[in-house]
């Protein structure tokens, strides 16, 4: 069953850094290039349509840590990715 809860977005960076990113040639585990130090998004207004369309889920907190690459590691983990190089 679907979950209908709406979650608030944390602001912990892990979804620009986790999944590639096609059309910002990311690949998985490879921080975006627009991410800054402070884990806000660096061309907020221009960022591509698959950033505008993700929205908080349950993944969120299944992965939740409290490092950036601890979060990352279990995304990849969770997805069976592993960061490319
Ligand atoms: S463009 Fe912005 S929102 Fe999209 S992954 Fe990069 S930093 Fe995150």
């Amino acid at each position: 069953m679907e979950s209908t809860e709406s979650r608030e977005c944390a602001r912990c960076g892990t979804c620009c850094v986790a999944p590639d990113i096609s059309s910002l040639q990311k690949k998985p585990g490879e921080r975006c290039r627009h991410l800054t130090d402070a884990l806000a998004c660096g061309i907020y207004r221009d960022r591509p349509a698959v950033c505008r369309g993700y929205r908080p889920d349950e993944i969120c907190a299944s992965i939740a840590a409290p490092t950036l690459d601890q979060r990352v590691a279990g995304y990849l983990r969770l997805f069976g990715l592993r960061e490319i190089s």
